[in-house]
């Protein structure tokens, strides 16, 4: 009898493990509560705009690659991508504005010059930063914390050998304070925080190896937008034979002498039973412990670890186009300090927030009418500690219109012709992710790699993938995520 493997969740991690069980010769169910697959990797479609709903930024595509590689399937058949020579489009409060080259020579040229620091020192920083990647990649993400085999490696040994050179202990503004002069600079920087879901001024400096991912191996742009990165796994799992259930919620996963023995789900109003070998959830963590699992406690630090942040996401159809916007575009805020001060300390949004637009129509001109645009506009948000959302909206978008039509030169509301509005709890009723987090828990604290929920649970049979799952939240962990897990599970 060939061996079950249940997949709890069509996130991208879900996704990426379903295809890695069924190689190891598992007959694979994913059973996904929406009617679609994908997760946070959701899309919009209305009025002639496309938008993709969540992930925007899309690095190591070698990730998504490997799937297909693993099934000698020819990733061309499914998926396309193409590198991007711009990064991002920067703009200050002040007028002033960087357009990043991808080029990592080319950048720090006109970085010095932008910036007025050191090509040395530049070019020092991103070496370093490619350092701490190498060094500490191998064990922290893409090995289990939890299997003994990874401490005893010469990758962990190099890396203990290395520890002072990491800056585990310094945060990570602090690093950037003690290296650049230039204000735009460490905040140009300090915003890879962000990519975890953390605050500058409180995580591990250790997040200095963030850039490298960006500027060394570049940023790329999935020709069909990033929901097809989703869609491509989810059609070459079908063809290789997993098994899908949409529109089916796990209402819970059913243990016996502390091992998983299969999940219950409710169809046409009867409750049913599947049996597995194996159950992974690819659900939030805090969500299967506290729903699926009801006899089992749900550990203490899953409940008390910090969130990582939201966001509130604006999804906007634009009637016109602007020549000085490019697929990222970020707009700093004067005081990035306090601007995390309030998302983090005070629960609530920045007075003066960092906006990050997104258009994909840039590069993908169907997704918006001719001669218009598609804009995601998302700033940085707390998980939902049930703050008054309708509020703090309504707000943040008079603060948005008010900031970018003072930047663009034009009163940006008279081009606002659709709108959609996404806010933590929206995020949290879509996927499940507890609070809204869009990276589970946040890397603050310097030992959250460690608190985060291993890929195996205690629970025999029961294993984790996905972002609130180690190694963490955002595409590339996510893959290496669902790799992990994979590996822990014997093959067939
Ligand atoms: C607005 C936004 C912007 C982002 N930007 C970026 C970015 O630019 N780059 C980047 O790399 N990352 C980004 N991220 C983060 C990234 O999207 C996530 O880390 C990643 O998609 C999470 O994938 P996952 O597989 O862990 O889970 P999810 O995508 O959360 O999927 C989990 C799935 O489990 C299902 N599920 C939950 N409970 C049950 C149940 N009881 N029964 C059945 N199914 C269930 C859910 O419906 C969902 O489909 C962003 C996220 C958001 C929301």
């Amino acid at each position: 009898m060939q061996k079950k493997a249940i997949v709890i969740g069509a996130g991208i991690a879900g996704l990426a493990c379903s295809l890695r069980l069924q190689k190891k010769g598992y007959k694979v169910t994913v059973v996904e509560r929406n009617s679609y697959t994908g997760g946070k990797m959701h899309v919009l479609k209305q009025h002639g705009y496309r938008f993709d709903l969540g992930p925007s930024l899309f690095t190591m595509p070698e990730l998504v690659a490997s799937l297909f590689k693993l099934h000698n399937t020819p990733l061309e058949k499914y998926f396309s991508y193409k590198k991007k020579d711009i990064i991002c489009h920067y703009f200050w409060p002040d007028g002033s504005f960087f357009k990043a080259s991808a080029e990592p020579e080319e950048w720090i040229k006109e970085a010095a010059d932008f910036f007025g620091e050191s090509s040395e020192i530049l070019r020092s920083y991103l070496d370093n930063s490619a350092r701490k990647y190498a060094l500490t990649a191998p064990i922290f993400l893409e090995k289990s914390l939890a299997d003994w085999k990874t401490y005893l490696s010469t990758n962990t040994l190099k890396a203990i050998f290395n520890l002072g050179t990491l800056n585990i202990f310094n945060t990570l503004d602090k690093h950037h304070k003690d290296i650049f002069k230039n204000k735009k600079l460490i905040q140009y920087f300090n915003r890879f925080a962000t990519y975890n879901g953390s605050s500058p001024y409180k995580t591990s400096a250790i997040m200095s190896m963030i850039p490298h991912l960006e500027m060394h191996k570049g940023t790329y742009f999935p020709t069909e937008g990033m929901h097809s990165i989703g869609q491509s796994l989810y059609q070459l799992a079908k063809d290789k034979g997993v098994h899908f259930l949409l529109s089916t919620p796990v209402l819970k996963i059913n243990v016996e002498n502390n091992s998983a023995k299969g999940i219950e789900i409710v169809v046409n109003g009867a409750t049913q039973y599947l049996e597995a070998d194996i159950v992974v959830s690819n659900a939030d963590v805090f969500h299967t412990y506290e729903k699926l699992l009801p006899t089992i406690q749900t550990p203490k630090r899953i409940v008390q670890e910090e969130r990582s942040s939201s966001g509130l996401i604006f999804y906007w159809g634009i009637s016109t186009s602007f020549s000085s916007l490019d697929l990222h575009n970020i707009f700093f805020s004067e005081d990035y300090h306090t601007e995390f001060k309030e998302i983090f300390d005070k629960q609530t949004l920045p007075t003066d927030p960092t906006i990050y637009i997104n258009i994909s129509s840039k590069e993908k001109p169907s997704d918006a009418p001719k001669g218009c645009e598609n804009w995601f506009v998302m700033v940085n948000a707390p998980a939902n500690q049930g703050q008054d959302w309708e509020d703090l909206k309504q707000k943040m978008k008079q603060t948005i219109v008010r900031k970018l039509s003072d930047q663009l030169g034009v009163n940006i509301a008279d081009y606002i012709v659709y709108e959609e509005i996404l806010d933590p709890i929206g995020i949290e009723k879509n996927t499940s992710a507890y609070q809204g987090a869009l990276y589970g828990t946040s890397s603050n604290d310097p030992k959250a790699a460690f608190l985060r929920q291993s890929n195996k649970s205690h629970i025999e049979n029961l294993y984790f993938c996905g972002g609130s799952a180690h190694p963490g939240g955002g595409i590339p962990l996510c893959l290496h995520s669902a790799k992990i897990t994979a590996d822990l599970i014997p093959a067939l």
